[in-house]
């Protein structure tokens, strides 16, 4: 077909493949074969740990079958890959971890099938740190395909380069153009940090918006399932097929309909009040990624929206408030890997304590165990009211903060991520340094709050930087019409990494 002789296919994206589809100038397996070729050819960027090409050639030709019977889906044919923390029927699921090396999920989880309900193909699944905790996906446990070993996710901008995380592999995935779009889950910013880290688009919707159920859980009162691509029109077009309430399976899914989120994406910004909050233009912000966000901001008066001064007096408390709520929560999630129900069980042991033991140690990674010794302790008798509850406190006046500044704005900007993405290893054995770097999203997920990442250019060593818009509760559709406006005056989505 001639799309495939003509250009190259991985540089279309999601809308551009749908219309390719629809007008049979491409097939849903030719996609496949094509993707899952480049994945394998770009194996030392480490992005994928499961590749099955038989189920996803038979998900290909299941969708060309339907265009060719006029019963295409929205998306149908087009494919994509899903972050390894979502259980997958067809595919392996590990979270990272080698508690759940070789895992096989049953069933898929809901934001998985309702994708593949809409037509899309999965390519395989996607690296990202050990059950999401991390933010260079430096914390996998798992070997990408490809290797025998462990490798790091590498940033295709520059090869000793993290990509960010935990949803590294489907950023890498994506910027690389090793799938036009991937799914990814944020729980402190795993979305938004690592598609600014790769230069493209990522959204987290609000809490409860799309479905946990088949999520492994991390902390439950903050992870939320998000599309990544490199538009925010492909944003657009994932997200509708994702969102939507599940009462029976995730009792926190919010009693929202779903909604087509492209309908307004080229709605005028005009008059659009863009909230400035002065925390998050502090001494921590290094010039490079402070100067490439002022000229986005200078784009956005260009396109009649107003910035306006806000504050988020509590930003700093959100670094400990969220390292005290997610590792409890985590802690009492893990509880299951026990050795007993599913994934690893230790070989050798003498008694049902000594079991657990092994089991743990062997299974989680250091990372998690720093989470679960930490979730641990300020869940304790004696320690829960100075540390959990009290974090608990702070988390509900953070959410009050943002309902405040609302009063003076429609949505509220800022940068990503303090720096661009650091080099591999950098900071691999220093914790603290990678939980501070979470400050500019750790509020508007302790709040629930929707937030995109969208691309404004290069700072040092010319790596990408973003820029984070956060919305009030359900204002995904705003959000998305505010970076498409962007997208559509600006090119620094396009911006290709040299050698994809
Ligand atoms: N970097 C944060 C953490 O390590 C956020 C991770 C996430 O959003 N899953 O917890």
């Amino acid at each position: 077909m001639t799309i495939l002789s003509t250009s190259a296919a991985h540089d279309l994206t999601v809308h551009e493949l749908q219309t390719a589809l629809a007008n049979k100038e491409v097939s849903a397996v030719e996609l496949a074969e094509h993707f899952l070729e480049r994945s394998r050819a770009h194996a030392n960027l480490g992005a994928f740990v499961d590749l099955q090409p038989e189920v996803t050639l038979a998900q290909a030709r299941a969708a060309d079958a339907r265009i060719a019977a006029c019963v295409a889906r929205a998306l149908d044919g087009v494919p994509l890959a899903h972050k390894d923390i979502f259980v997958t029927r067809d595919f392996a699921t590990t979270a990272g971890s080698r508690m759940l090396k070789g895992y096989q999920s049953p069933f898929d989880a809901t934001v998985v099938a309702k994708l593949a309900d809409a037509g899309m193909v999965t390519l395989g699944k996607l690296n990202c740190d050990e059950f999401a905790m991390g933010s260079s996906n430096e914390n996998s446990a798992i070997a990408a395909i490809g290797h025998d070993g462990v490798v790091p996710v590498r940033n295709p901008w520059n090869l000793d380069r993290i990509p960010g995380g935990s949803s590294g592999g489907s950023a890498a995935a994506v910027a690389a153009r090793l799938a036009p779009a991937a799914t990814g889950t944020d729980t402190g910013g795993s979305i938004r940090q690592p598609a600014s880290f790769c230069g493209i688009t990522g959204i987290k919707p609000t809490y409860g918006r799309a479905s946990r159920y088949g999520m492994v859980a991390f902390a439950s009162s903050l992870d939320q399932a998000g599309p990544m691509a490199r538009t925010a029109q492909d944003c657009a077009l994932l997200l509708s097929a994702m969102c939507g309430p599940d009462p029976d399976r995730d009792s926190t899914s919010l009693d929202v309909p779903a909604e087509d989120f492209t309908l307004g994406l080229n709605n005028s910004i005009e008059g659009l009040r863009i909230g400035i909050p002065k925390e998050f233009f502090g001494e921590g912000l290094s010039a490079d990624v402070r100067e490439r966000v002022d000229a986005g901001l200078k784009q956005y008066e260009a396109l009649g929206a107003k910035l306006v001064p806000i504050t988020l007096p509590r930003t700093e408390l959100s670094i400990p408030v969220y390292y005290i709520i997610a590792p409890a929560e985590a802690s009492s999630n893990l509880s299951r890997f026990d050795g007993v129900k599913f994934g690893h069980r230790a070989d050798t042991y003498t008694d049902l304590a000594d079991m657990y033991k092994k089991t743990r140690s062997e299974g989680f990674g250091d990372e998690v165990k720093r989470r679960i010794m930490i979730g641990t302790y300020v869940l304790s008798h004696g320690y829960y009211d100075a540390y959990y509850l009290q974090a608990q406190k702070i988390r509900r006046m953070i959410a009050d903060d943002f309902q405040n500044a609302f009063k003076d704005c429609d949505l509220i900007a800022g940068p990503v991520a303090p720096t661009v993405a650091w080099k591999l290893g950098e900071k691999s054995d220093a914790p603290m340094a990678n939980y501070l770097a979470d400050i500019f999203t750790l509020p508007g997920s302790l709040a629930g709050l929707p937030g995109i990442s969208i691309p404004v250019g290069f700072g040092a060593d010319k790596m990408p930087v973003g820029m984070q818009l956060l919305g009030n509760y359900c204002q995904e559709a705003r959000l998305l019409n505010a970076a498409h406006r962007f997208q559509q005056a600006t090119d620094y989505h396009l911006a290709k990494p040299a050698g994809f």
